[in-house]
């Protein structure tokens, strides 16, 4: 019997020096937190980026956005406005703080957050003496969101932007990096992403002092003394030497990853877009997308599902697109500004299986199911 193998959305595709980086971390009994991995993999991430910004490597990309947020200062009582359409991870932290998210829901050119309604609830709340003491704002899917007229907004109103771009390293916007278009940017290393460490993520910050406040806090904020003195609250969130090494290898790799992902969007691109049914999400002039995930847009729930079950069937990983944060159970009661756009791609979307390690007779095997979809 011919045995098909399972294809996965995203899964991890090791390059190759990972494992030396990681024997060296063993060799050189650098296995406690800190070491030479750590501070190799910063700079790697800090040449690959440019833009004069500091990098901490941190434990995750949820821990990394947890601590954008109290370095802002945000705290118990304060609002923070957050993209709706995204993974919980980017609101989650609100609520570590005591904070209190408001959602933003996405315009149709880059399905990221409206300047439209962000300007409209950042009014909304100033009107009623809550001005927002953050935006995080998020790249999804590797597609930048509108970095100029959310800057200018965020300008107009003094509130800082946190850029998640969790799902967006080797993405730009207009030649300039993401991660870099705002006041701090973060990133997840987690293993579906299009590099990963196994776990693990990165803030990206303007300045060394802030940096090294970052580091400060993910270290048990431990003061200057001999003996264990405290007086902030801290946080064991610091990246591991080990896990360091496997980024090492990573970043050797990160451009043909890129390059991987986006050669399965023009695949699927140019062999599904005939179909009336079938969106895709055009780069707008000006935007380059890592395509992490190369998503559709069927023309309707019942259609999307007809091609994610006629793909389980055979073995084959794909999934609705986000579901936006504003319509999950945990975070229904909390404020939102909405115009439905979200929440029509959360029906009618899918992610189809992207991963740089896909061969070629994979995407053959996955068009072969859609195009015999008879929603089609
Ligand atoms: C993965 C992801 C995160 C969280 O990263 P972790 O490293 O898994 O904690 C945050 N935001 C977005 C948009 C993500 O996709």
């Amino acid at each position: 019997m011919l045995t098909k193998t399972k294809i996965y959305l995203s899964s991890p595709h090791m390059g190759g020096s990972e494992r030396k980086f990681v024997e060296q971390a063993f060799d050189t009994n650098w296995i406690a937190p800190l070491g030479p991995n750590v501070n190799g993999f910063e700079n790697d991430i800090e040449n690959y980026l440019g833009e004069n910004r500091h990098i901490a490597a941190l434990s995750s990309g949820t821990a990394s956005i947890h601590l954008a947020l109290a370095l802002l200062g945000v705290t118990r009582g304060d609002e923070v406005l957050c993209q709706s359409f995204t993974f919980s991870a980017s609101a989650n932290p609100i609520l570590y703080l005591g904070a209190t998210p408001v959602f933003i829901d996405s315009e149709t050119d880059t399905w990221n957050i409206s300047p439209e309604l962000l300007e409209i609830a950042i009014k909304d709340r100033i009107e009623k003496n809550k001005k927002p003491k953050a935006i995080i704002a998020v790249h999804l899917y590797g597609m930048p969101y509108k970095a100029d007229e959310l800057n200018e907004i965020a300008r107009k109103y003094e509130i800082p932007v946190i850029e998640d771009s969790a799902e967006a390293l080797g993405s730009n916007y207009f030649n300039r990096p993401c991660g870099t278009l705002a006041d701090m940017g973060i990133l997840s290393f987690n293993g579906n992403k299009i590099i990963t460490t196994s776990g693990g993520g990165a803030l990206i910050t303007k300045t060394k002092e802030l940096k090294d406040e970052a580091v400060f806090l993910s270290t048990q904020a431990r003061d200057e003394a001999p003996h264990y003195q405290h007086s902030t609250i801290g946080y064991n969130y610091r990246m591991s030497n080990v896990v360091a090494g496997i980024g090492r290898g990573q970043m050797e790799v990160l451009n043909d990853r890129v390059e991987a992902r986006r050669k399965n969007y023009s695949f699927y691109e140019a062999n599904l877009s005939g179909y009336k049914s079938i969106n895709f999400l055009n780069e707008p002039s000006g935007y380059f997308s890592n395509r992490w995930l190369t998503c559709i847009e069927t023309s309707s729930f019942e259609m999307r599902e007809e091609i994610r079950l006629a793909l389980l069937k055979e073995d084959i990983e794909s999934r609705p697109l986000w579901k936006p944060m504003h319509t999950q159970p945990v975070f229904k009661k909390y404020l939102n500004f909405t115009n439905g756009v979200s929440e029509n791609l959360f029906n009618k979307g899918l992610c189809l299986p992207s991963g740089s390690n896909l061969t070629q007779n994979d995407l053959e095997r996955i068009l072969d199911i859609i195009s015999k979809t008879p929603y089609l």
